[in-house]
């Protein structure tokens, strides 16, 4: 078989580039076995899709370390790291190894499609170039690519002295404490635990490695430190956030964003020596910003903006291009829609007349002409109504200190519990009340949204959605912006994501709601594998598993979505 893939692609030589489609098939390489699911038509199309099997016994990786779901996830992202690094050191000849790619795993370790781990086999799913000479097919070094490079890379990486089964047996570790920990979380009263020694600042703004020298070890403050112990038996100190309203305050440059940007990035786990490993937040935490210009539909924001002076019915409020308050306030709705029990806001990326509305302006514009509530007035019903905390940044304002629980200051990027100060401040400076008890609830029930029939689909669209980079989707015609969808940290997140709201357009027959239809998306994913988001047989392509929050924010972010019984306006 290894013969006769060799002969073909020998064959092949020289000849027209389409000829590559002949090799859809599967191939035995020695132990390994080569199935070629998709050839790429021309050498400028992305790179045809190969899966490389081998058998568990061949492979002979400690059993239990892949005996449960969390042990094959980390098991997977351990190979697909080994191979990855394998293709960048080889001895191989540099134009073979750049041929191949099986994606390039970032600081989040996260469940992926790129090592598929059964019962009976480890399966490797690559991309590959075949190599061209204009448009002419390189078949002698398309032979020594697939028969002779990629099996001695797979050999390496899976098999043979490559393999580091104690690095991988920390690697798992580690995985099933940090999930470990994240489980005990909500038991605790937690949103999340920074462990003492973290490594929060990073090493430039558009890099997630940590940052090194002058760096200020992460110290948890005396009123807020809790001890975990984890699966493996180790313990662990740090400061403990908990549920309620938490606000970092601070001057600027001490590190406030920086805290917050690591406790978002918290709902997943991080590798060995990225500094935020013991950084653990809620799974369902979500990251609330302004985002002026984003599209809205038939979106609740009334608890926050309501009495527009055009009349519009913010109960169900739709913009093709709404405002710095009014997209915050979509973001918080449809984040609390999607399930979200923390929400973190840094003051930075919050539009001010959403957060906060001082005494003057109070007194000046009486309430009933002012149809923005700001959050502050409703960061505490939140939390009663709906059991929904938040961490809050605020350094250039201290109207949240009547209403938070815990108010704590970075200085010098250490962290100290100011409470006690922060509520005496409170009351020798009143502020006219925010809310009271008496007040009616200020959260109605989220009303389930139903995306009218066909309208999850652009029109004019024909080809797959996919992804174009971490920000966006190319959806038909119109790309979907996830720029500010920051808790979205992978490619292969997005191109999940892509993938499912495929799915998700056919589901949408004009009676089924969008939490529902994703809830049973992942459901499935959950039952079949996150290979199941793929229509392809075979190679799924090159996925990693995305949060339910993700797929609502980018359902959210259609512009052809529209909801039924929700005014269409623009
Ligand atoms: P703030 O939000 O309070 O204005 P930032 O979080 O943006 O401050 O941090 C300001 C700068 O300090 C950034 O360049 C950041 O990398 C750096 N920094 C933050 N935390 C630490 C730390 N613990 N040790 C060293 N540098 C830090
Ligand atoms: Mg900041």
């Amino acid at each position: 078989d290894q013969h006769s893939l060799s002969t073909m692609l020998t064959a092949l030589d020289g000849r027209g580039y389409a000829s590559y489609k002949q090799l859809t098939g599967s191939y035995d390489l020695g132990n390994l076995r080569l199935s070629v699911d998709k050839v790429q038509v021309d050498p400028f199309a992305p790179p045809s899709l190969m899966r490389l099997r081998v058998s568990r016994t061949q492979a002979a990786l400690p059993a239990e370390l892949l005996s449960d779901h969390h042990g094959r996830v980390a098991a997977g992202d351990f190979l697909t790291r080994a191979f990855a690094a394998r293709l960048r050191t080889g001895r191989e000849e540099p134009e073979d190894r750049s041929a191949i790619s099986i994606g390039t795993p970032g600081q989040q370790v996260l469940e992926r499609t790129s090592v598929l781990i059964t019962q009976d086999f480890i399966e490797v799913r690559i991309a590959v170039s075949l190599p061209a000479a204009g448009r002419r097919a390189l078949g002698r070094r398309a032979a020594r690519l697939l028969t002779q490079t990629l099996p001695r890379i797979a050999q390496d990486s899976l098999l043979g002295a490559g393999l580091d089964v104690d690095a991988l047996r920390d690697h798992v570790t580690l995985y099933r404490d940090q999930a470990g920990l994240r489980s005990q979380l909500t038991d605790r009263g937690l949103i999340c635990f920074l462990a003492d020694g973290s490594v929060l600042p990073r090493r430039a703004g558009d890099s997630d490695h940590p940052l090194e020298g002058d760096v200020v070890a992460f110290r948890s403050p005396d009123a807020l430190r809790v001890s975990f112990e984890l699966p493996s038996g180790r313990t662990l100190t740090g400061m403990g956030v908990p549920e309620g309203i938490s606000v970092i305050v601070g001057g600027g440059y001490h590190g406030k964003s920086t805290l917050l940007r690591a406790i978002e990035r918290g709902v997943y786990p991080h590798v060995a020596g990225d500094g935020r490993e013991w950084v653990i937040t809620r799974a369902d935490a979500v990251s609330i910003r302004a985002e002026d210009g984003r599209a809205a539909a038939g979106v609740d924001i009334s608890p926050f903006i309501s009495g527009l002076p055009s009349g519009t019915d913010t109960r169900s409020f739709s913009s093709t291009n709404a405002s710095g308050s009014t997209s915050q306030a979509a973001n918080l709705v449809e984040a609390v829609e999607a399930g979200a029990s923390a929400l973190l806001i840094d003051e930075d990326t919050s539009a001010t007349n959403f957060m906060i509305r001082d005494e003057r302006m109070r007194q000046l514009i009486p309430a009933e002409h002012e149809p923005i509530t700001p959050f502050v007035d409703r960061v505490r019903p939140l939390f009663t109504e709906r059991g929904i905390s938040t961490v809050l940044v605020a350094g250039g304002s201290g109207a949240f200190f009547d209403v938070a629980d815990h108010v704590i200051v970075l200085q010098d990027y250490t962290l100290r519990d100011v409470t006690a100060q922060a509520r005496q401040i409170a009351m020798e400076n009143p502020t006219s009340a925010h809310t009271s008890a008496a007040d009616p609830p200020a959260f109605a029930e989220v009303a389930a949204r139903v995306p009218r029939r066909g309208s999850l689909r652009p029109a004019k669209k024909t080809k797959p959605a996919r992804s174009r980079g971490r920000e966006t989707i190319q959806y038909g015609p119109e790309d979907v912006d996830l720029a500010a969808v920051t808790q979205l940290v992978d490619v292969a997140q997005t191109e999940a994501i892509a993938k499912a709201l495929d799915r998700l357009a056919e589901s949408a027959d004009g009676t089924s709601d969008i939490a529902g239809m994703v809830t049973a998306l992942l459901e499935q994913v959950e039952a079949e594998g996150l290979d199941s988001l793929s229509t392809h047989r075979g190679h799924p392509g090159h996925l990693a598993r995305p949060r339910a929050h993700e797929i609502h924010a980018a359902i959210n972010r259609c512009r052809s979505l529209k909801i039924l019984d929700a005014p269409v306006r623009d």
